[in-house]
């Protein structure tokens, strides 16, 4: 069983006499900026001059500093910008402040673990993720609650690292909740492995594919798209509230068979081979390189699949759907 910390086993104090710069301030950043000011802690934010999050940052009190400047004045440095911006950001701001005894922490562990960021060896360096986007780590903390985390030190050079990181995550609030230690191999790889085959690519073909087949049987588009994808949300819900021995119980016994009878055949054994295929791309860097190429082109692809997805009828009828409902 994994072995989980809460607020007892995080001493906040170990914490409280560091200086933290927080570097990017979206979804994550300013849930973390926020969250830790409240708990007590010395937090600076980092941001570049040109940055659209400089005046919510502002707004949120913040004396907002270049990233290179809080990073030179902190002991801890948690990097919340993009993934596929951290080996720029690393190399040109922070890499020269991390000097010897700091810490880096990362919310993710895509750069570390595929090498975009490979840190001097006299520095601690750990990754606290949040189990979810920054508004809900943010909400959920001011209502006296807080959300899962997964954490992992990745380099102890000064034999604290695992006492700051969870103090990191309890000023989060995260330990109100329960952290769970992982490593940044296994946190990278499940991440990236459920997106794609699951979250995102999986449920989307899942959608679209169905949406197709009901259009070109020649049922109208707008009941497609009302059965196979807005009603997502209400099987979704029953799964996260109970698992899915509970959402079967809680459906209509018709659903249920059909759920047996045809569910296998739609993810078969051709569907599994191709999951494990999809893993050893994560696993052995395959996917992380065409991404980090993606990048270095200028997403050509990322540019052209969305320009296409937006095109796609399924949006059309969306849209038109959507301004029917309360
Ligand atoms: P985001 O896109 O919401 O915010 C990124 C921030 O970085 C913005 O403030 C942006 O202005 C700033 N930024 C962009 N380019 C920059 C640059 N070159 N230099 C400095 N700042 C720059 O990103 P996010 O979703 O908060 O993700 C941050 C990290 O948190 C990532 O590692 C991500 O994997 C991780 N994470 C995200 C979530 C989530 O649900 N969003 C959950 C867990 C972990
Ligand atoms: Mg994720």
């Amino acid at each position: 069983m994994a072995k989980i910390y809460y607020d007892r086993d995080a001493d906040l104090a170990t914490i409280l006499s560091k200086q933290i710069a927080i570097i990017g301030y979206g979804s994550q950043g300013h849930a973390h900026a926020l969250n830790l000011r409240d708990s007590g802690c010395n937090v600076l934010v980092g941001l570049p001059e040109i940055s659209r999050s400089r005046q919510r940052a502002e707004q949120d009190g913040w004396h907002v500093l270049l990233p290179a400047e809080a990073a030179s004045h902190a002991d801890i440095i948690m990097l919340l910008v993009p993934d596929q911006h951290q080996h720029q950001v690393y190399e040109q701001d922070i890499k020269m402040h991390l000097t010897a005894g700091k810490m880096l922490l990362t919310a993710h562990g895509f750069s570390l673990h595929y090498a975009q960021i490979t840190p001097p060896t006299n520095v601690d360096v750990a990754m606290v993720a949040p189990n979810g986007p920054g508004a809900i780590l943010r909400q959920v903390f001011t209502e006296g609650k807080g959300i899962p985390a997964l954490w992992t030190v990745y380099q102890d050079f000064t034999g604290h690292a695992e006492a700051l990181t969870v103090a990191y995550a309890r000023a989060l609030g995260c330990t109100r909740a329960g952290i769970i230690q992982t490593t940044l191999a296994e946190e990278t790889e499940t991440d990236l492995f459920a997106e794609q085959v699951v979250l995102c690519g999986g449920l989307t073909a899942l959608i679209r594919t169905a949406f197709e087949t009901l259009v070109e049987a020649g049922y109208q588009p707008e009941i497609a798209y009302t059965c196979c994808l807005q009603e997502v949300k209400l099987i979704a819900d029953l799964l996260y509230r109970g698992g899915i021995n509970f959402m079967h119980n809680s459906i209509s016994d018709t659903a249920e068979f059909g759920d047996y009878m045809t569910g296998p055949r739609i993810i078969d054994s051709h569907t599994r081979t191709q999951m494990r295929a999809a893993l050893k791309d994560i696993q052995d860097g395959t996917f992380a390189r065409a991404w980090i190429l993606e990048k270095q082109a200028g997403f050509p692809t990322l540019h052209t699949m969305r320009q296409r997805d937006a095109q796609h009828p399924i949006e059309a009828v969306g849209e038109h759907l959507r301004q029917m409902l309360p």
